[in-house]
């Protein structure tokens, strides 16, 4: 399915649902241009919160899928962890199981791989909007501004780590690795 496709269906179901949502709202704010605004920018972000936590959940499962059992042929033992991600104008926490064989005395941890978590637990996007703003202005200043443009608490200490990570790197973060380079791990 393409991503038109999905969003197609995503809109026809909305349709069937829209009126009585929408007629639930006070006329002041459903018939003023301010308002809708205000209110469809929150429908998008949470559903755009709901579509990360389905994605978060997809990656586990093919996590344990690709790398439930060990090269040895025992199945790995699992245990539920997660990690919280700092994107631009979200935090999402992605379930991240470990995987872990009792013969080889080996584990992974596939997700935390693929999302690349040597960074600090925050994504490209975010960190290039931090160190864009930190690079211009003092922390406190970009941590203030984190929060109105992107509606983003970051913590001070948090949005020093990242600048001073960000610095050390010569090269740009890698891009999240395909499931196939971690299926025989
Ligand atoms: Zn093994």
């Amino acid at each position: 399915m393409t991503r038109d496709e999905l969003v197609d269906k995503m809109i026809a179901f909305a349709k069937t649902i829209w009126s009585q949502f929408w007629q639930a709202l006070p006329d002041e704010q459903r018939l003023r241009l301010g308002g809708m605004e205000e209110e469809i920018r929150a429908v998008s972000r949470s559903l755009e919160e709901g579509i990360w936590a389905i994605f978060a959940e997809s990656l586990d499962k093919l996590a344990i899928e690709l790398s439930g059992q060990c090269e040895c042929g025992q199945r790995r033992e699992r245990r539920s962890d997660s990690v919280e991600v700092a994107l631009l104008g979200y935090r999402v926490r992605f379930p991240c199981t470990y995987l872990y064989c009792r013969a080889c005395h080996r584990g992974t941890n596939p997700v935390r791989q693929w999302l690349g978590l040597e960074h600090g637990g925050v994504s490209l996007a975010f960190e290039r909007a931090l160190t864009d703003l930190t690079t211009r202005m003092t922390f406190g200043d970009a941590v203030d501004s984190m929060e109105e443009h992107h509606e983003q608490k970051v913590d001070r200490t948090k949005a020093e780590r990242v600048t001073y990570h960000s610095n050390r790197q010569t090269q740009p973060a890698s891009a999240v690795e395909s499931p196939s380079q971690h299926s025989k791990d």
